[in-house]
């Protein structure tokens, strides 16, 4: 062994160019580190690509070895030249690589553990074939004896480095690995390499010759310089893909921090949603949730176990009180709808009456997300929105346009089903009196009060506050008329005990008309329209009651829409007179007249003012009667003797518009008749319309010279506020009053109450309607100043009090007032 190691070391000492030995170790690492780094880049790759790298590490560690072994060759300096044969080199060559490249290919890509060591005795073998061959391939004057036991020792050694090599280069891929495994591979080269030189010995022989073929060491320089070039060059390559890879792969470790970053933002957009968001996979596997989802339905991430399915959660919310529906129908719901992959959005209630909207939509790979949005302050803004389209502010009750459709739907119901039902139309007597006198804040609150109680009193019947102080209801369901009738009064009902507002008491009446469907209208206008001319009929008889529709009261309205429309002429036409009713004190003289206009119709004969002054004043036409009125009763009132005045009715409406006061003025000089002569009876409702421009308008009449006196004194509203705004010349007490002193002890109480405050005042009472002696008589121990009525004279043409005013009487002359005013 010594000796055999001693032959080595001696060969490589003695028979060797030692710089070319050194040439050779280094080109010798180099192919080795080369195929280190290539073998483990082949590993980190499949298929066709890690054939290549293989491919590339088998060439390029073959060419290495094989180059290795000629430069170490050409170190070799036997005494003798030498020459080598072409083709047995050249194949030397291939075998080199071939087993390099399958020793490296089976190491890795088996998955045996034995694989390493397996391709390293085929690398081994590949090198030892190449370098027998190779010597084999020389050429020289001489004979070659061989020493066997250094042959089997270069393979072996070949083999354990190869082996240890491969197994070191499977195991590790960090630089130091890779340094170790490239040494070990050179050492499995070097060693095998000159213990095989040890194991020649050369005898010389001139007998033997070099062949003409051969190729000589400078070709040999050559062809291994070229050799060592191509492994740089491959090398080269090697390393240039390698940088590429590199810069693939920092250009994928960009993009995955790209990604890394998309992903954050993801996360973090995720988890700013103001909606909840689940993902679940096709397994109904939860794959993201974000804690807005957790939020709503109030569970706890710790709650959540990892790879939960959407039956847990169900289960788990369940438990928690946030699925109010049964978690197993809402599952297969849920489930279905992801199966059909379908995008769905559908509305569930979670605790505390919270409205959530849900979006389910599918997901390529079977599975769903869904987004969850608490609705609940947007829905309740819209309800709150639609609430308002259709209900009164003020009383919270439906309004018109809902009152409207309400109807519709009744009318449908009513015509297939071939039912009844009733419209009911009522309004608050006297309300804008309350409204006005008492104050906007009064009459608003008197309004809530009263719906409140219409509300109780209508029961599920549908009632509406269709106008200022109008409401409408439908009374649907049992019999008609008689259950309009039984609502009526419980409406009526409603208004039964004072109404306390702001410390007053106030007493509030109403008037109702009901029209029934089918009988009295089929379609909506026309029930209205019946229900409000039956509500018109009970104001007009008995305020305080309700009356139904009957069909004459639709003729009474055409025959008040003609009238109107005939007033339009009636003034041009001269179709109007005035009667003039006397005023007397009390038991004494006649002391002026009060001018009552009529309408002498053509057809109709003559008509009442009652039916027409309301007509006027509606349509406007009271402006020009009135002022025809006041100019015809001043005209007539300057022909009579000096002591009789005259007293013409005004309406509200003429001080709403012109200038009255101008008016009355140019009349007086138009006429001649002394301010003091004309007395204007006015009604509250001047001062109940604006009362400030009514005051105004008022005293400026009453700096005119002329006198006011309140008409119809007691049947107002607020009497008494009224006479303390304005000093009244005369108060005139309403005949109801009157008319009723006998029977009823309140009349005289009052028309002793009014005569007695009048007194307080410094004020004339003038006491309308007197058609008894009885009446008298209770009225002059009253101490009332003046009376007007059938028992001191009726309304006629002035004709007729002829001898009153002096005029000598034109036949037929009939008087019309008592002889004891008879004057
Ligand atoms: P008024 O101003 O209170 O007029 C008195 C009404 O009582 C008159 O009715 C008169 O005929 C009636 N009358 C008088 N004495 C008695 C009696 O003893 N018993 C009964 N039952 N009635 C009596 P008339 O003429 O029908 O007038 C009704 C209302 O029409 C008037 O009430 C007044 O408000 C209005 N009016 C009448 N003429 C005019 C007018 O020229 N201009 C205006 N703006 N309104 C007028
Ligand atoms: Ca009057
Ligand atoms: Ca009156």
């Amino acid at each position: 062994m010594v000796k055999l190691m001693f032959r080595v070391f001696s060969c490589l000492t003695n028979e060797h160019d030692l710089r070319l030995v050194v040439v050779a170790g280094i080109v010798c690492f180099l192919a080795g580190l080369t195929a280190v780094n290539l073998f483990h880049r082949s590993r980190e790759t499949h298929g066709r690509p890690q054939f290549i790298w293989i491919l590339i590490a088998g060439v390029a560690s073959g060419c290495g070895i094989w180059a290795t072994h000629f430069i170490a060759m050409l170190a070799y300096e036997p005494a003798v030249p030498v020459g080598y044969e072409v083709w047995r080199t050249a194949l030397s060559l291939v075998i080199a690589a071939t087993g390099t490249f399958v020793g490296l290919g089976f190491a890795a890509t088996s998955k045996k553990r034995w694989a390493a060591a397996f391709g390293g005795v085929i690398i081994a073998a590949g090198l030892a074939t190449m370098h027998y061959l190779g010597m084999s391939a020389m050429q020289l004057p001489g004979r070659i004896s061989w020493s066997h036991d250094l042959v089997i020792g270069s393979i072996v050694l070949a083999i354990l480095f190869a082996v240890s090599a491969l197994e070191i280069a499977v195991r590790r891929s960090d630089s130091s690995g890779k340094l170790l495994s490239a040494l070990l591979l050179t050492l499995m080269t070097v060693s095998h390499h000159f213990t095989g030189m040890g194991a020649i010995e050369i005898v010389f022989d001139p007998t033997q010759t070099i062949g003409t073929t051969a190729l000589s060491p400078t070709y040999l320089a050559i062809t291994v310089a070229s050799s060592a070039i191509a492994i740089l060059g491959i090398s080269l390559i090697g390393v240039s893909a390698d940088q590429h890879l590199a810069v693939r792969a920092q250009a994928f470790g960009q993009t995955i921090n790209k990604l890394t970053l998309e992903s954050e933002l993801l996360d973090s957009a995720i988890e700013n949603m103001s909606q909840g968001l689940v993902m679940f996979d096709a397994s109904a596997r939860l794959l993201v949730c974000n804690d807005r989802y957790l939020e709503i339905y109030g569970i706890s991430r710790e709650m959540l176990q990892p790879g939960c399915t959407i039956r847990d959660i169900l289960a788990l919310r369940a438990e928690t009180g946030s699925l109010l529906i049964d978690p197993e129908t809402y599952l297969d719901d849920i489930l279905s709808t992801a199966q059909r992959g379908i995008t769905r959005q559908l509305t569930v209630e979670t605790r505390g009456g919270r409205i959530i909207s849900i979006l389910h939509r599918p997901m390529l790979d079977g599975g769903w997300v869904a987004t969850h949005e608490d609705i609940t302050e947007r829905k309740r803004a819209q309800e709150r929105i639609e609430h308002l389209a259709r209900h009164d502010l003020l009383t919270d009750l439906p309004n018109r346009a809902a009152f409207n459709q309400r109807l519709a739907r009744a009318l449908d119901e009513a015509r297939t089903r071939g039912s009844s039902f009733a419209i009911i139309s009522l309004d608050i007597d006297r309300f804008k009196e309350i409204n006005d006198v008492l104050g906007p804040s009064v009459g608003d609150t008197l309004l809530n009060e009263l719906s409140r109680r219409l509300q109780e009193a209508a029961g599920n019947h549908c009632i509406a506050r269709v106008g200022g102080d109008e409401f409408c209801v439908i009374v649907e369901g049992g019999m008609q008329p008689a259950a309009a009738a039984s609502i009526a009064e419980r409406l009526l009902g409603a208004t039964v005990g004072e109404f306390t507002i702001e410390g007053r008491q106030l007493q509030v009446g109403l008037s109702i008309g009901i029209a029934i469907c089918p009988t009295d209208g089929a379609d909506a206008a026309t029930l209205l329209g019946n229900a409000d001319a039956a509500l018109h009929r009970a104001k007009l008889e008995n305020r305080g009651s309700f009356r139904f529709y009957e069909a004459e009261m639709d003729a009474q309205l055409r025959d008040r829409r003609a009238l109107q429309h005939e007033l339009q002429t009636a003034v041009a036409h001269g179709q109007f007179v005035l009667n003039y009713q006397p005023q007397a004190r009390i038991g004494k003289e006649i002391i002026g007249f009060e001018a009552l206009v009529r309408w002498q119709h053509p057809s109709r004969g003559s008509i009442f003012p009652g039916a027409f002054i309301p007509l006027a004043e509606e349509s406007g036409h009271i402006i020009t009667l009135g002022e025809w009125i006041l100019r015809e009763a001043c005209r007539e009132a300057a022909t009579w003797p000096e002591h009789l005045h005259i007293a013409v009715n005004l309406s509200p409406v003429q001080f709403r518009h012109g200038d009255l006061p101008g008016l009355v003025h140019s009349i007086l000089l138009e006429t001649g008749l002394s301010p003091n002569r004309l007395e204007l009876e006015i009604t509250e409702g001047v001062l109940v319309d604006d009362f400030s421009r009514g005051v105004a308008l008022l005293r400026r009449l009453k700096a005119l010279g002329v006198r006011i006196a309140l008409d119809d004194f007691g049947t107002g509203y607020s009497s008494m506020s009224y006479l303390q705004s304005f000093p009244f010349d005369k108060i005139k007490i309403d005949q109801t009053f009157i008319s009723n002193i006998e029977r009823n002890p309140q009349s005289a109480a009052i028309v002793r109450g009014v005569i007695g405050l009048a007194r307080g005042l410094n004020l004339p009472v003038l006491a309308e309607g007197v058609e008894t002696s009885e009446q008298l008589a209770f009225l002059s121990k009253e101490l009332c100043d003046e009376v007007q009525g059938y028992y001191i004279g009726r309304p006629a043409l002035i004709e007729n009090y002829a001898h009153l005013i002096e005029r000598p009487a034109r036949p037929p002359v009939r008087s019309n007032a008592r002889s004891a005013y008879a004057h």
